[in-house]
């Protein structure tokens, strides 16, 4: 368990992410280190999608090992 409980605590830091309680791994390479920026929905025309709630933001995770994009509203 201890193992699962250390990515708990990388939130912020470099030692992986969480979301919807579940580890966020790399879909190409499986690495777990990524840098987290956040993106500007509002020039993308999604408001008809309903994507209001999401306050027109993003979290993307870019894998530090390929540089795969994770997106996350
Ligand atoms: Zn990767």
């Amino acid at each position: 368990m201890g193992f699962l409980e250390s990515f708990n605590r990388g939130l912020s830091g470099n030692d992986g992410y969480e979301f919807a309680d579940r580890q966020v791994a790399c879909a190409h390479c499986g690495g777990t280190a990524f840098d987290e920026r956040s993106a500007q929905l509002n020039t993308m025309g999604l408001t008809f999608l309903d994507l209001d709630w999401a306050n027109r933001s993003a979290t993307v995770l870019v894998c530090q090992n390929c540089g795969h994009l994770e997106w996350f509203l």
